[in-house]
């Protein structure tokens, strides 16, 4: 269940109150520390005693050694399996917090709350958690749910500028692939400020939500969710490679423009959509460079990807501006085309 939390926090207290846990850890990164965690405890009302654990901020810390860390941590503070671990910050938090807590002991209660756009439309939602394997996004995980999910939106008014808009990019996907009306009133922004995209929060999680709910193991149509990912993905993970990670709504952008093209390519799509969408998604991203990247190791990480199947490349491309189609294998000339597309945008 997600909440919007009134500026009491009176229903994260409820639900604090209502449940019987034995003691609550609650994970932060070194920002959320700073900028959230004084405003959960100024607002938390609870007998029970709690823990701070706190990770180094950043992608990078989404690995095997951080889980492990956490792991012992718990196990040193005898965490019992009565314990809540409160995920507190982004996607990075929220994957790494719920994969911590429902693997450790087989399983402890969490609950999210995200602190970045990203999280708040995206990652706190669904039930996924992860970690990243050598350079692989999100290769070990589990598919966990919170207990419940609370939304608190002023905390965006800390976050840089580049993470607001990296959370943008996940709307948008919302919107092109399920819901041409949000799609529409999204590209109305022409700031792009938390005033801005605030109002239109509520739709994008709903949109996933309504995904999750249909298919919470991604047979059919939460695969639809998985647009601009595959190349955005494999363009994530490259960067992330060369140690010189990008943002994860930066990638998936380029990988929405490269699967737009791509659509259009395998005629999915009419040439004047895939020209629109494309338009709107260059006015808020930057070029992405990625010349260092050759066509082969974009390849290699493509044919790597989770949602592949019998070693064929599976996208979820749309199939007109609020549809899409998901298992849809393209051409090895027809994909090539897409990246050269996307060079020649520079
Ligand atoms: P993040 O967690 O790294 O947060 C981005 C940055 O913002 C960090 O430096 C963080 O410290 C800082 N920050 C967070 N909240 C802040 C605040 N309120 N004020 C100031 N700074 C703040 O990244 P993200 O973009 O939230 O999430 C990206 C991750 O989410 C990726 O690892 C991606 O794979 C994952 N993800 C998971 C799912 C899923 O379904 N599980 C979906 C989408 C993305
Ligand atoms: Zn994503």
């Amino acid at each position: 269940m997600i909440t919007i939390l009134n500026d009491d926090f009176s229903q994260l207290n409820n639900f604090l109150h209502e449940k019987t846990f034995s003691k609550i850890f609650i994970l932060v990164d070194e920002n959320t520390h700073e900028y959230c965690l004084p405003v959960l405890l100024g607002n938390m009302e609870t007998d029970l005693g709690f823990e701070i654990l706190e990770i180094e901020a950043g992608e990078e810390m989404k690995n095997i050694q951080t889980a492990n860390q956490l792991w012992e941590i718990l196990t040193e503070m005898q965490a019992d399996r009565k314990a809540l671990v409160i995920n507190l910050g982004g996607g990075v938090i929220t994957d790494m917090g719920g994969f911590v807590a429902s693997t450790y002991k087989r399983g402890i209660q969490f609950i999210n709350i995200p602190t970045t756009l990203l999280s708040m439309c995206d990652a706190s939602i669904g039930g996924k958690t992860g970690i990243d394997l050598m350079h692989y996004k999100n290769m070990v995980g589990t598919f966990a749910f919170p207990e419940q999910i609370f939304i608190y939106p002023k905390f965006l008014e800390t976050l840089p500028f580049k993470e607001l808009r990296s959370g943008f990019a996940e709307m948008l996907k919302h919107g092109l692939i399920a819901d041409k009306a949000h799609w529409e009133s999204l590209i109305q922004i022409h700031k792009l400020d938390v005033e801005a995209v605030v109002p239109h929060i509520q739709t994008s999680m709903d949109i996933k939500q309504d995904v999750v709910e249909k298919d919470f193991h991604e047979k059919n149509i939460r695969k639809t969710l998985n647009f601009g990912h595959t190349i955005g993905h494999s363009i994530e993970s490259l960067y992330l490679s060369q140690g010189n990670p990008i943002l994860h709504g930066e990638a998936v952008a380029m990988g929405m423009i490269c699967e737009v093209h791509l659509a259009c390519l395998e005629n999915l799509i009419t040439e004047e959509d895939a020209i629109t969408i494309i338009e709107n998604i260059q006015r808020y991203y930057p070029y992405l460079d990625i010349s260092d990247f050759t066509d082969e190791n974009i390849t290699a990480l493509l044919l790597n990807d989770k949602k592949n199947t019998d070693s064929k490349i599976n996208f979820s491309l749309l199939s007109g501006l609020g549809s899409c189609t998901y298992d849809y294998q393209c051409s090895q000339k027809n994909i090539l085309k897409s990246l050269d597309f996307y060079r020649r945008l520079n």
